[in-house]
């Protein structure tokens, strides 16, 4: 009840911006206008937001056409299920061409092969030279068309091989975006999901450590009620940046939901996976807040670590669990701080638990 409740107010302050802006640059409060002006709102698509900004810089205000032309350029295509529909057509269409393109070499083929017969036995029942040499013209001739088939299916065949390739690229693209938390550019929960379990899998089977990190800022409730939404998932991303800043190689890092962010450390046991919590901890209370429009200081925000240490016949759900129990112990024990499974904040709940 308490999620729904915030994500209801959080909506409701992108859906003020939005119909404010409509209202004070008087354009029509129909679906498509709401859609760019929410989406601005969020500022989950920055090149949406530069044009909105550039164009409103130099003309003062968007025309009918401006928004048309944004509306189709970054709102109607990013659709991934359009994208995806349309990236299909393409490869059932190009499949078709090139199945037709086969087929009709085949018959060529055939008739090539027939063609050959044939001269064959006019060849051994030739009389004189008149009759070898219509043989032998009529041989050319279909060798010739012969060449010309294969020229023309190896020119479609390169041409198809770029397509392939472009639709390729299209369908790497979606999928990226597929797992891409978009205010942050980390992954998200789907990625976090079906990396975790490849990782945790593949530790078990080569007996390498792993350890897994989950945090979640501070009283960011407070934040968002006293700086608004908006400043709110500027932290966000800004906590996003610090992570990607601190985290590299092997390591997984995700958005796991509103304002708790997942860490998966392959080949690392507790006692190191403690000192990268503590780094990005303190990397992110390093940063001083600035609101961007005003350039009011905002202050700090601090987060709460759990982390846990994957063990012999464990498996995912179980660690996943045991680092949010760690989290919930920080956050119980005072908050900006990183507790592990060995930790007594921990062993002491889990005691409580039990008795
Ligand atoms: P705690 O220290 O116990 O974690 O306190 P908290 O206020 O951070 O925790 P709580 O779970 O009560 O609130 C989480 C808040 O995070 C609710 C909501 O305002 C905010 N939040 C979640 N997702 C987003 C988001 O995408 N953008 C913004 N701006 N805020 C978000
Ligand atoms: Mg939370
Ligand atoms: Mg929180």
């Amino acid at each position: 009840m308490v999620k729904l409740l915030d994500e209801h107010e959080r909506t409701m302050a992108f859906a003020e911006v939005a119909l404010g802006q409509i209202k004070s640059l008087r354009q029509t409060a129909v679906p498509r206008n709401y859609e760019i002006w929410y989406v601005y709102a969020t500022g989950y698509n920055s090149p949406l937001n530069k044009i909105i900004n550039e164009t409103l810089a130099r003309n003062g205000k968007l025309t009918e056409a401006d928004l048309e032309q944004i509306y189709e350029t970054y709102l109607s295509q990013i659709k991934t299920s359009d994208r995806i529909d349309k990236v299909g057509a393409r490869v059932i269409g190009e499949i078709d061409d090139v199945t037709k393109l086969i087929s009709d070499a085949l018959g060529m083929s055939q008739s090539y092969d027939a063609s050959l017969d044939g001269a064959s036995k006019k060849l051994s029942s030739a009389k004189d030279r008149d009759q070898v040499k219509a043989v032998v013209e009529m041989l050319v001739k279909s060798t010739r068309e012969m060449r010309e088939t294969n020229k023309a299916l190896e020119d479609r065949l390169s041409l198809s091989k770029t397509e392939i390739s472009n639709l390729q690229h299209s369908l790497e693209a979606i999928r990226a975006e597929s797992l891409t938390d978009p205010l942050t550019g980390l992954g998200n929960r789907k990625y976090f999901d079906r990396s975790i379990e490849t990782a945790v899998q593949t530790a078990l089977a080569n007996g390498e450590p792993l350890s897994l990190l989950m945090f979640d800022i501070d009283h960011f409730k407070s934040f968002n009620d006293s700086y608004g939404h908006l400043t709110g998932d500027q932290v966000l991303r800004l906590v996003g940046m610090s992570l990607k800043q601190t985290i590299k190689g092997q390591d997984i890092t995700a958005r796991y939901g509103g304002e708790e962010f997942a860490v998966v450390l392959p080949n690392t046991a507790l006692r190191q996976a403690l000192t990268v919590a503590d780094h990005i901890r303190r990397a992110i209370m390093a940063k001083e807040l600035k609101k961007k429009s005003t350039g009011e200081i905002l202050g700090r925000v601090t987060i709460s670590v759990g982390v846990s240490m994957l063990k012999p016949g464990d498996d995912t759900d179980a660690l996943i669990e045991r680092a949010d129990a760690c989290l919930y112990a920080a956050k119980r024990n005072g908050r900006n701080r990183v507790i592990c499974e060995v930790d007594p904040e921990y062993t002491a709940e889990l005691q409580g638990q039990v008795a």
